[in-house]
Order: C-alpha cells, then sequence, then structure tokens
C-alpha cells in the first residue's frame, strides 16, 4: 500500500511519499512559514493535496510527524518552532481537507519506524535518542506507542543533568531555552557538544570537526568523552526510569564514528551493580525515519 507522511519541523515542510515496501518514490520540501498560523497552515495543505496528487489517492494514507506536541484530548498544540502553539491543528486540518489525519511527535515517530523494520526490529521496549539541535526521545513497548497523558514525548533533554556529572568535570551551569538551568540538552546535543568545545577552547568547535579529530587531537578527544560522559549520565536516566532493550541513535550526532560504543562504555562506568545494559545502536532509516514512522502508522490507522 502507498503511503504518505508530513515531517513537521521549525525549517521545513517535508512531503514524502512512500510504496508499499516503504521506500521513498518523491519528496518534496518547503519553508515553513514562521509568521502566521493561516499562511502555516496553507503551505500544510498544499503539501498534503500534492502528497494526494501524486500518489493517485484523495484518501492517501498520510500521517503528520510535528516537533512538537498535540494534548490528546483537547488537541492543542505546542511547538517551539512552529507556529501552532494555542491552535487546534487537527481540527483545522480537518476543516481544510475535509479528512482529519493522523498527528504524532516526531521522535515518537522515529522510535516507531526504528521498532518496525529498522536498527530496534524485533525489540520489546524501544528508545528512539535523537541528538540533534536539541535532544528528544520516543518510547515504543511491544511494538506500540504507549498512551500519553499530555501528549508528551520522552522529554529527557529537559530533565537536568546530574550535578555529580557537571561537577566531575568543573562544567558551568548553562542555560537553556527551556527558562530553566542544566537541561541534558544544554550539554548532550549538537549545539551542547559545541558549547563544550568552546568552553575547552577548541579553535574549531563544530561538533563533527571535533569527532573527526579526536582519534590524533588529545583536547579534542578530551572534549568527546567530557560528552560522552554526560551523554552516559542521560542515558542512564533512561535506563532507571524505561529500561528499554535497544536503544536506537538518530540526529546529526549519530553520525558520529563509534559512537554506540563509546556511549556504552560511558553507561558501562555508571551501571548499578550487574543490572544489564541497553543495546545501543545507530538509526537504520536516518533523517527519513520520522517521516517512515509516521506513514507506517498512517498505514496502521493509528491516530
Ligand atoms: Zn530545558
Amino acid at each position: 500500500m502507498i503511503s504518505g507522511a508530513i515531517d513537521l519541523g521549525g525549517t521545513k515542510i517535508e512531503a514524502r511519499l512512500f510504496d508499499g515496501m516503504m521506500q521513498t518514490v518523491a519528496v518534496k520540501r518547503v519553508s515553513t512559514p514562521r509568521e502566521d498560523f493561516a499562511s502555516f497552515l496553507a503551505a500544510l495543505v498544499e503539501q498534503i493535496r500534492w502528497l494526494e496528487a501524486t500518489g493517485e489517492n484523495a484518501s492517501l494514507p498520510i500521517a503528520i510527524s510535528i516537533a512538537g506536541l498535540i494534548d490528546p484530548k483537547t488537541g492543542i498544540a505546542t511547538a517551539s518552532n512552529i507556529p501552532v502553539s494555542g491552535h487546534n491543528l487537527g481540527l483545522a486540518l480537518r476543516e481544510s481537507l475535509g479528512r482529519g489525519l493522523p498527528m504524532v511527535n516526531d521522535c515518537m515517530a522515529f522510535a516507531y519506524s526504528e521498532a518496525h523494520g529498522g536498527a530496534a526490529e524485533g525489540a520489546d521496549s524501544v528508545l528512539g535518542l535523537v541528538l540533534g539541535t536539541g535532544v528528544g526521545a520516543g518510547f515504543v513497548i511491544e511494538g506500540r506507542i504507549p498512551p500519553r497523558h499530555a501528549g508528551l514525548a520522552v522529554e529527557i533533554g529537559h530533565l537536568g543533568m546530574p550535578a555529580r556529572a557537571l561537577e566531575r568535570h568543573r562544567l558551568p551551569i548553562w542555560t537553556c531555552g527551556c527558562g530553566r538551568i542544566a537541561c541534558n540538552e544544554n550539554y548532550t546535543s549538537g549545539t551542547g557538544l559545541r558549547r563544550i568545545a568552546e568552553w575547552a577552547g577548541l579553535a574549531d568547535p563544530e561538533p563533527q570537526s571535533v569527532a573527526s579529530r579526536a582519534s590524533a587531537d588529545a583536547e579534542s578527544a578530551r572534549v568527546m568523552q567530557i560528552w560522552a560522559d554526560l551523554t552516559g549520565e542521560m542515558i542512564y536516566s533512561a535506563q532507571l526510569m524505561l529500561d528499554p532493550q535497544v536503544i536506537v541513535l538518530g540526529g546529526g550526532l549519530s553520525n558520529i564514528p563509534r559512537l554506540p560504543e563509546m556511549l556504552s562504555e560511558a553507561i558501562g562506568k555508571l551501571r548499578l551493580g550487574q543490572v544489564r545494559l541497553p543495546d545501543i545502536r545507530v538509526a537504520l532509516h536516518g533523517d527519513s525515519s520520522g517521516a517512515r514512522g509516521a506513514a507506517l502508522m498512517a498505514k496502521a490507522g493509528m491516530a
């Protein structure tokens, strides 16, 4: 069955059409209108119409993967980089399209994709951890996204980094975009890694260059070691709460060479007694994994 997905983010609205084998057959990207809800909605509806036309099916299964939260009871959206906060996006789409489309948080869609034909195929519980500009995560148990009370994903990026970890490296306390201080993502995201590199005085603090220099340059290696230790602390928190069988890494930082080994080593040092550790793997479906997860959910008829 052909299906489609919208990957809805702060910079682009991407429409992606999949064939019956979940291979991408067409993609169309437009910039996300940031000025107001009306122009944003018009651009989104146009992308959905393009999917229906290209898929030659007016009732093509389509779901929306959104970099934000939708309250499951009220339908009200909350997003920091898309002009939808306070709006009922589902209702607005239903009025424009004449049908409702399922919507899912992008990190949840990512975890769902990797649990179904991805890096965590066959695992009972999967944490999809996206290390990008920020940090987000999604959770799948026995192939399903657990019911959400408020529409939250696994908001691990905004849990606090343990004081013990910051103290270990004498790192400063940084303020987060959410208004609190010392959130995990201030240290473990791509932005966080750059900030640690700047704090350590590296001339080129770009995350990918720090990572690639680490094999030859001691200062870069030290920065990567600190970042991996802090990311290990964050993963350890997730393990204590969710005890996932597999953790799948996505986002820009997931390209860092030997990342699963580095992070496994980091959580190994924190482990509680001989408690079994989760298996850490890199995503199989890359940047399109969230869209793929949403399309799979659309096909399964999941809201
Ligand atoms: Zn925060």
